[in-house]
Protein backbone atom coordinates (compact mmCIF):
# COMPACT_ATOMS: atom_id res chain seq x y z
CA UNK A 1 0.00 0.00 0.00
CA UNK A 2 1.42 3.31 -1.01
CA UNK A 3 2.09 6.37 1.90
CA UNK A 4 2.21 9.96 2.38
CA UNK A 5 5.21 11.16 3.10
CA UNK A 6 6.13 15.17 4.19
CA UNK A 7 9.55 16.14 3.66
CA UNK A 8 10.71 17.77 6.78
CA UNK A 9 13.33 19.86 4.94
CA UNK A 10 11.15 21.27 2.25
CA UNK A 11 7.66 20.72 3.21
CA UNK A 12 6.91 18.62 0.35
CA UNK A 13 3.92 16.39 0.45
CA UNK A 14 4.82 12.93 -1.80
CA UNK A 15 2.74 9.94 -2.46
CA UNK A 16 5.77 6.57 -1.98
CA UNK A 17 4.87 3.11 -3.25
CA UNK A 18 5.62 0.27 -0.91
CA UNK A 19 9.71 -0.19 -0.86
CA UNK A 20 11.38 -3.28 -1.17
CA UNK A 21 14.69 -4.47 0.56
CA UNK A 22 16.89 -2.24 -0.41
CA UNK A 23 14.82 0.71 -1.26
CA UNK A 24 14.98 3.94 0.03
CA UNK A 25 12.73 6.70 -0.54
CA UNK A 26 13.99 10.24 -1.02
CA UNK A 27 11.96 13.75 -1.59
CA UNK A 28 11.35 14.56 -5.10
CA UNK A 29 11.31 18.17 -4.66
CA UNK A 30 14.75 18.75 -2.49
CA UNK A 31 16.55 15.06 -2.00
CA UNK A 32 15.88 14.41 1.89
CA UNK A 33 15.93 10.94 2.59
CA UNK A 34 11.96 10.18 3.50
CA UNK A 35 12.76 6.58 4.34
CA UNK A 36 15.26 4.76 5.74
CA UNK A 37 16.94 1.79 3.62
CA UNK A 38 14.22 -1.05 4.00
CA UNK A 39 15.99 -4.03 4.80
CA UNK A 40 15.26 -7.87 4.52
CA UNK A 41 16.56 -8.84 8.12
CA UNK A 42 14.07 -6.41 10.84
CA UNK A 43 16.45 -8.05 13.63
CA UNK A 44 19.31 -7.23 11.60
CA UNK A 45 20.35 -3.65 13.84
CA UNK A 46 19.70 -5.75 16.80
CA UNK A 47 22.20 -7.98 16.11
CA UNK A 48 25.13 -5.55 15.31
CA UNK A 49 23.81 -3.47 18.14
CA UNK A 50 24.07 -6.19 20.85
CA UNK A 51 27.63 -6.65 19.15
CA UNK A 52 28.24 -3.28 19.59
CA UNK A 53 27.56 -3.18 23.59
CA UNK A 54 29.69 -6.17 24.04
CA UNK A 55 32.46 -4.20 22.79
CA UNK A 56 31.88 -1.15 24.57
CA UNK A 57 31.69 -3.21 27.55
CA UNK A 58 35.91 -4.55 26.86
CA UNK A 59 36.28 -1.06 26.56
CA UNK A 60 36.67 -0.99 29.86
CA UNK A 61 38.08 -4.12 30.83
CA UNK A 62 41.49 -3.47 29.12
CA UNK A 63 44.40 -0.73 29.44
CA UNK A 64 43.48 1.87 26.66
CA UNK A 65 47.18 3.11 25.71
CA UNK A 66 50.68 3.21 27.60
CA UNK A 67 52.75 5.96 27.66
CA UNK A 68 56.49 6.25 28.99
CA UNK A 69 59.28 8.92 28.32
CA UNK A 70 62.94 8.12 30.34
CA UNK A 71 62.29 5.14 32.28
CA UNK A 72 58.91 7.13 33.64
CA UNK A 73 55.57 5.89 32.37
CA UNK A 74 52.33 4.56 33.02
CA UNK A 75 49.21 3.26 31.99
CA UNK A 76 45.81 4.60 30.99
CA UNK A 77 42.33 3.16 31.28
CA UNK A 78 39.71 5.18 29.23
CA UNK A 79 37.89 5.75 32.61
CA UNK A 80 40.88 7.73 33.15
CA UNK A 81 40.08 10.48 30.77
CA UNK A 82 37.16 11.35 32.90
CA UNK A 83 38.57 10.98 36.09
CA UNK A 84 41.89 13.06 35.06
CA UNK A 85 39.61 15.94 33.86
CA UNK A 86 37.37 15.87 36.58
CA UNK A 87 40.94 15.85 38.79
CA UNK A 88 42.14 18.99 36.50
CA UNK A 89 38.72 21.02 37.59
CA UNK A 90 37.55 20.39 33.76
CA UNK A 91 34.42 18.52 34.72
CA UNK A 92 32.54 19.93 31.77
CA UNK A 93 35.09 18.90 29.81
CA UNK A 94 34.81 15.19 31.58
CA UNK A 95 30.89 15.21 31.31
CA UNK A 96 31.65 15.91 27.49
CA UNK A 97 33.64 13.27 26.45
CA UNK A 98 31.65 10.90 28.47
CA UNK A 99 28.49 11.70 26.55
CA UNK A 100 29.31 11.79 23.08
CA UNK A 101 32.07 8.84 23.36
CA UNK A 102 30.16 6.34 25.08
CA UNK A 103 27.24 7.29 27.41
CA UNK A 104 24.69 8.90 24.30
CA UNK A 105 25.90 5.35 22.75
CA UNK A 106 25.92 2.93 24.87
CA UNK A 107 21.90 4.21 25.96
CA UNK A 108 20.98 4.70 21.69
CA UNK A 109 22.35 1.09 21.94
CA UNK A 110 20.42 -0.36 24.98
CA UNK A 111 17.27 1.37 23.60
CA UNK A 112 17.31 0.29 20.24
CA UNK A 113 17.71 -3.35 21.17
CA UNK A 114 14.65 -3.03 23.32
CA UNK A 115 12.90 -1.70 20.55
CA UNK A 116 13.33 -3.97 17.92
CA UNK A 117 12.55 -6.70 20.39
CA UNK A 118 9.34 -4.86 21.36
CA UNK A 119 8.74 -4.66 17.40
CA UNK A 120 9.02 -7.91 16.77
CA UNK A 121 6.14 -9.11 18.97
CA UNK A 122 3.96 -7.79 16.51
CA UNK A 123 0.53 -7.23 19.01
CA UNK A 124 1.68 -7.32 22.63
CA UNK A 125 2.94 -4.00 22.92
CA UNK A 126 6.02 -3.47 25.59
CA UNK A 127 6.13 -0.45 27.91
CA UNK A 128 7.72 3.07 27.21
CA UNK A 129 8.35 2.01 23.92
CA UNK A 130 6.86 4.74 22.18
CA UNK A 131 8.76 7.98 24.04
CA UNK A 132 11.62 5.60 23.89
CA UNK A 133 11.66 5.34 20.13
CA UNK A 134 10.91 9.80 20.42
CA UNK A 135 13.98 10.10 22.36
CA UNK A 136 16.23 8.02 20.40
CA UNK A 137 16.97 10.00 17.33
CA UNK A 138 17.58 13.39 18.59
CA UNK A 139 20.71 11.52 19.75
CA UNK A 140 22.18 10.42 16.66
CA UNK A 141 24.34 14.14 16.38
CA UNK A 142 25.99 13.90 19.29
CA UNK A 143 27.19 10.46 19.24
CA UNK A 144 31.13 10.93 18.39
CA UNK A 145 32.98 7.80 18.83
CA UNK A 146 34.79 7.95 15.59
CA UNK A 147 35.75 11.40 16.00
CA UNK A 148 36.97 10.33 19.15
CA UNK A 149 39.42 8.04 17.46
CA UNK A 150 40.66 10.35 15.46
CA UNK A 151 41.22 12.59 18.42
CA UNK A 152 43.34 9.59 19.67
CA UNK A 153 45.22 9.25 16.54
CA UNK A 154 46.04 13.27 16.55
CA UNK A 155 46.79 12.87 19.72
CA UNK A 156 49.24 10.13 19.25
CA UNK A 157 50.91 11.11 16.31
CA UNK A 158 51.78 14.77 18.46
CA UNK A 159 53.83 12.95 21.21
CA UNK A 160 55.27 10.52 19.42
CA UNK A 161 58.52 11.67 19.17
CA UNK A 162 58.77 12.94 22.66
CA UNK A 163 57.56 9.20 24.55
CA UNK A 164 57.18 5.72 23.70
CA UNK A 165 53.05 4.99 22.87
CA UNK A 166 51.79 2.05 23.10
CA UNK A 167 48.18 0.34 21.89
CA UNK A 168 46.62 -1.60 23.96
CA UNK A 169 43.60 -3.61 23.77
CA UNK A 170 41.02 -1.67 24.95
CA UNK A 171 41.78 1.06 22.31
CA UNK A 172 41.36 -2.10 19.98
CA UNK A 173 37.87 -2.44 21.54
CA UNK A 174 37.03 0.98 21.15
CA UNK A 175 37.95 0.98 17.59
CA UNK A 176 35.70 -1.88 16.93
CA UNK A 177 32.54 -0.59 19.01
CA UNK A 178 32.69 2.12 16.69
CA UNK A 179 32.19 0.60 13.44
CA UNK A 180 29.99 -1.93 15.31
CA UNK A 181 27.76 1.35 16.02
CA UNK A 182 27.93 3.14 13.25
CA UNK A 183 27.22 -0.35 10.83
CA UNK A 184 24.30 -0.53 13.25
CA UNK A 185 22.87 3.28 12.47
CA UNK A 186 23.30 2.59 8.87
CA UNK A 187 20.83 -0.32 9.43
CA UNK A 188 18.21 0.68 10.95
CA UNK A 189 15.12 1.64 9.15
CA UNK A 190 13.28 3.88 11.41
CA UNK A 191 10.05 3.77 8.91
CA UNK A 192 9.47 0.15 9.65
CA UNK A 193 10.18 0.21 13.18
CA UNK A 194 7.87 3.13 13.85
CA UNK A 195 5.35 0.98 11.73
CA UNK A 196 6.03 -2.25 14.39
CA UNK A 197 5.45 -0.58 17.39
CA UNK A 198 2.69 2.61 16.98
CA UNK A 199 0.19 2.24 14.37
CA UNK A 200 -0.13 5.29 11.59
CA UNK A 201 -3.45 6.99 12.21
CA UNK A 202 -5.82 7.84 9.41
CA UNK A 203 -5.28 11.44 8.67
CA UNK A 204 -8.91 12.84 9.27
CA UNK A 205 -9.55 14.27 5.90
CA UNK A 206 -8.21 14.25 2.28
CA UNK A 207 -4.30 14.81 1.65
CA UNK A 208 -2.59 16.07 -1.71
CA UNK A 209 0.52 15.05 -2.81
CA UNK A 210 2.70 17.04 -5.09
CA UNK A 211 1.78 20.22 -2.84
CA UNK A 212 3.19 21.78 0.24
CA UNK A 213 2.09 20.53 3.79
CA UNK A 214 2.04 24.60 5.02
CA UNK A 215 -1.14 24.96 2.11
CA UNK A 216 -2.68 22.10 3.52
CA UNK A 217 -2.15 23.23 6.99
CA UNK A 218 -0.36 19.78 7.16
CA UNK A 219 2.82 18.81 9.32
CA UNK A 220 4.74 16.79 9.94
CA UNK A 221 6.40 14.94 13.38
CA UNK A 222 10.06 15.95 14.22
CA UNK A 223 10.01 12.10 15.72
CA UNK A 224 8.15 9.29 13.79
CA UNK A 225 7.91 11.41 10.44
CA UNK A 226 3.99 10.97 10.48
CA UNK A 227 2.43 13.74 8.50
CA UNK A 228 -0.93 15.39 10.10
CA UNK A 229 -2.99 18.16 10.22
CA UNK A 230 -1.55 20.25 12.55
CA UNK A 231 -4.18 20.35 15.77
CA UNK A 232 -4.83 22.42 18.64
CA UNK A 233 -2.96 20.69 21.36
CA UNK A 234 0.57 20.48 19.05
CA UNK A 235 1.02 17.22 19.22
CA UNK A 236 1.40 13.90 17.03
CA UNK A 237 -1.53 11.82 17.09
CA UNK A 238 0.59 8.50 17.20
CA UNK A 239 3.46 9.48 19.20
CA UNK A 240 2.40 12.68 21.22
CA UNK A 241 5.38 14.38 20.42
CA UNK A 242 4.97 18.15 20.62
CA UNK A 243 5.11 19.72 17.00
CA UNK A 244 5.91 23.56 15.88
CA UNK A 245 4.19 24.52 12.47
CA UNK A 246 6.20 27.38 10.91
CA UNK A 247 8.11 29.28 13.43
CA UNK A 248 9.71 32.23 11.45
CA UNK A 249 10.54 33.28 14.97
CA UNK A 250 12.83 30.40 15.72
CA UNK A 251 15.51 32.32 13.36
CA UNK A 252 15.77 34.64 16.68
CA UNK A 253 17.02 31.51 18.60
CA UNK A 254 19.44 30.50 16.04
CA UNK A 255 20.83 34.12 15.60
CA UNK A 256 20.99 34.37 19.14
CA UNK A 257 23.02 30.57 19.26
CA UNK A 258 24.98 31.77 16.69
CA UNK A 259 26.45 35.10 17.80
CA UNK A 260 27.06 33.32 21.37
CA UNK A 261 29.31 31.23 19.79
CA UNK A 262 31.20 33.70 17.59
CA UNK A 263 31.84 35.96 20.86
CA UNK A 264 32.89 32.09 22.63
CA UNK A 265 35.20 31.96 19.77
CA UNK A 266 37.45 34.61 21.23
CA UNK A 267 38.46 33.06 24.63
CA UNK A 268 38.74 29.75 22.95
CA UNK A 269 41.25 31.18 20.91
CA UNK A 270 43.12 33.57 23.40
CA UNK A 271 43.36 30.84 26.41
CA UNK A 272 45.47 27.89 25.62
CA UNK A 273 44.11 24.74 25.06
CA UNK A 274 46.30 22.88 26.62
CA UNK A 275 49.68 23.27 28.51
CA UNK A 276 52.43 21.21 28.56
CA UNK A 277 54.69 21.34 31.86
CA UNK A 278 58.54 19.86 31.08
CA UNK A 279 60.65 19.91 34.50
CA UNK A 280 58.62 22.97 36.29
CA UNK A 281 58.28 24.96 32.99
CA UNK A 282 54.69 25.39 32.10
CA UNK A 283 53.96 26.24 27.75
CA UNK A 284 50.53 27.02 27.16
CA UNK A 285 49.56 26.60 23.23
CA UNK A 286 46.81 28.19 21.83
CA UNK A 287 44.41 26.37 18.82
CA UNK A 288 46.42 28.83 16.53
CA UNK A 289 50.25 28.05 18.18
CA UNK A 290 49.49 24.13 18.14
CA UNK A 291 48.80 24.67 14.68
CA UNK A 292 51.72 26.07 13.92
CA UNK A 293 53.97 24.00 16.34
CA UNK A 294 52.88 21.28 14.44
CA UNK A 295 53.66 22.48 11.01
CA UNK A 296 57.16 23.74 11.90
CA UNK A 297 57.63 20.38 13.35
CA UNK A 298 57.38 19.21 9.77
CA UNK A 299 53.94 17.22 10.46
CA UNK A 300 51.87 18.80 7.71
CA UNK A 301 48.71 16.17 7.65
CA UNK A 302 47.62 16.64 11.29
CA UNK A 303 48.68 20.72 11.28
CA UNK A 304 46.16 20.64 8.30
CA UNK A 305 43.75 17.97 10.15
CA UNK A 306 43.56 20.49 13.26
CA UNK A 307 43.59 23.50 11.04
CA UNK A 308 40.40 22.36 9.16
CA UNK A 309 38.47 20.91 12.41
CA UNK A 310 39.15 23.82 14.43
CA UNK A 311 39.38 26.89 12.53
CA UNK A 312 37.60 26.26 9.13
CA UNK A 313 35.31 24.22 10.01
CA UNK A 314 33.44 26.71 12.94
CA UNK A 315 33.82 30.06 11.52
CA UNK A 316 32.71 28.77 8.05
CA UNK A 317 29.27 26.97 10.25
CA UNK A 318 28.94 30.25 11.62
CA UNK A 319 29.14 31.80 8.47
CA UNK A 320 27.14 29.78 6.43
CA UNK A 321 24.52 29.56 9.07
CA UNK A 322 24.54 33.09 9.42
CA UNK A 323 24.12 33.45 5.69
CA UNK A 324 21.28 30.68 5.74
CA UNK A 325 19.06 32.58 8.35
CA UNK A 326 19.56 35.61 6.12
CA UNK A 327 18.09 33.84 3.67
CA UNK A 328 15.21 32.63 4.99
CA UNK A 329 14.28 36.01 6.28
CA UNK A 330 14.79 37.28 2.43
CA UNK A 331 12.89 36.49 -0.50
CA UNK A 332 12.91 31.98 -1.82
CA UNK A 333 15.65 31.16 -4.15
CA UNK A 334 18.38 28.61 -4.86
CA UNK A 335 16.18 26.76 -2.49
CA UNK A 336 17.92 23.33 -3.35
CA UNK A 337 21.28 24.78 -3.18
CA UNK A 338 20.67 26.47 -0.07
CA UNK A 339 19.76 23.25 1.64
CA UNK A 340 22.51 21.62 0.69
CA UNK A 341 24.93 23.97 1.94
CA UNK A 342 22.76 23.92 5.34
CA UNK A 343 23.47 19.30 5.30
CA UNK A 344 26.91 20.00 4.46
CA UNK A 345 27.35 22.37 7.47
CA UNK A 346 25.38 20.16 9.80
CA UNK A 347 27.60 17.21 8.76
CA UNK A 348 30.73 18.68 9.28
CA UNK A 349 30.08 20.19 12.90
CA UNK A 350 30.85 17.53 14.84
CA UNK A 351 34.75 16.77 13.48
CA UNK A 352 35.60 20.35 15.35
CA UNK A 353 35.50 18.28 18.28
CA UNK A 354 38.74 16.84 17.64
CA UNK A 355 40.98 19.23 19.87
CA UNK A 356 38.75 18.86 22.56
CA UNK A 357 39.09 15.27 22.67
CA UNK A 358 43.13 15.52 21.59
CA UNK A 359 43.43 17.89 24.67
CA UNK A 360 41.42 15.41 26.90
CA UNK A 361 44.08 12.38 25.83
CA UNK A 362 46.70 13.99 26.24
CA UNK A 363 46.23 15.20 29.64
CA UNK A 364 45.62 11.74 30.98
CA UNK A 365 47.98 10.34 28.84
CA UNK A 366 51.18 12.29 28.91
CA UNK A 367 51.39 12.11 33.34
CA UNK A 368 55.21 11.75 33.84
CA UNK A 369 55.62 13.76 36.99
CA UNK A 370 57.84 16.19 36.99
CA UNK A 371 59.41 15.49 33.63
CA UNK A 372 56.15 16.24 31.53
CA UNK A 373 52.91 16.39 31.91
CA UNK A 374 49.76 17.98 29.95
CA UNK A 375 47.15 20.14 31.53
CA UNK A 376 43.85 20.95 29.92
CA UNK A 377 43.30 24.86 29.55
CA UNK A 378 40.48 27.06 29.30
CA UNK A 379 40.41 27.73 26.04
CA UNK A 380 39.66 24.05 25.40
CA UNK A 381 36.54 24.79 27.62
CA UNK A 382 35.45 27.78 25.73
CA UNK A 383 35.86 25.84 22.16
CA UNK A 384 33.89 23.11 23.13
CA UNK A 385 31.48 24.94 24.07
CA UNK A 386 31.40 26.93 19.87
CA UNK A 387 31.40 23.19 18.99
CA UNK A 388 28.03 22.23 20.99
CA UNK A 389 26.44 25.99 20.23
CA UNK A 390 27.06 25.93 16.81
CA UNK A 391 25.60 22.23 16.40
CA UNK A 392 22.41 23.15 18.52
CA UNK A 393 22.34 26.41 16.08
CA UNK A 394 22.44 24.42 13.17
CA UNK A 395 19.73 21.89 14.26
CA UNK A 396 17.25 24.79 15.44
CA UNK A 397 17.50 26.38 11.75
CA UNK A 398 14.32 25.32 10.46
CA UNK A 399 15.10 24.54 6.43
CA UNK A 400 11.60 24.35 4.99
CA UNK A 401 11.71 28.75 5.26
CA UNK A 402 14.19 28.28 2.45
CA UNK A 403 11.57 26.84 0.16
CA UNK A 404 9.00 28.78 -1.96
CA UNK A 405 5.80 27.70 -0.63
CA UNK A 406 3.71 27.48 -4.56
CA UNK A 407 6.22 25.75 -6.70
CA UNK A 408 5.26 22.52 -7.96
CA UNK A 409 7.81 19.58 -9.51
CA UNK A 410 7.47 17.93 -12.60
CA UNK A 411 4.44 15.40 -12.12
CA UNK A 412 6.30 12.55 -13.20
CA UNK A 413 9.11 12.38 -10.47
CA UNK A 414 6.05 13.22 -7.42
CA UNK A 415 7.34 10.27 -6.08
CA UNK A 416 10.11 7.72 -5.69
CA UNK A 417 11.66 4.70 -4.11
ZN1 LIG B 1 12.06 17.68 0.50
ZN1 LIG C 1 5.08 11.48 15.90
Amino acid sequence: MSRLALCRECDWVSRLPPRRPGQQAHCPRCGHHLTGVAQRDAQAPMAWAIAALIALGLVFVFPFLGFSTHGVGHVMNFGDTVSALIGDDYGALAAVLLATTVGFPGVYLAALIYLCIAAGRNRRPLPGVVPLARLLRPLEPWMMSDVFIVGVLVSLIKIVSLADIHIRASFVAFCVYSLLLLRTLTLIDWTALWDAVAPVPAPGRDIRSGATGRSQSLVACAACDTPFVANRHHRCPRCGKRHHVFRVDRIQLTWALLVTSALLYIPANIYPVLSTITLGNAQPQTIAGGVLHLAEAGDWPIAAVIFVASIVVPISKIVALGWLCIAAQGRPGASLSRTRAYRLTEKIGRWSMIDVFVVAVLATLVQAGALMSIEPGRGAVAFAGVVILTMIAALTFDTRLLWPDSAYPDPDTESSA
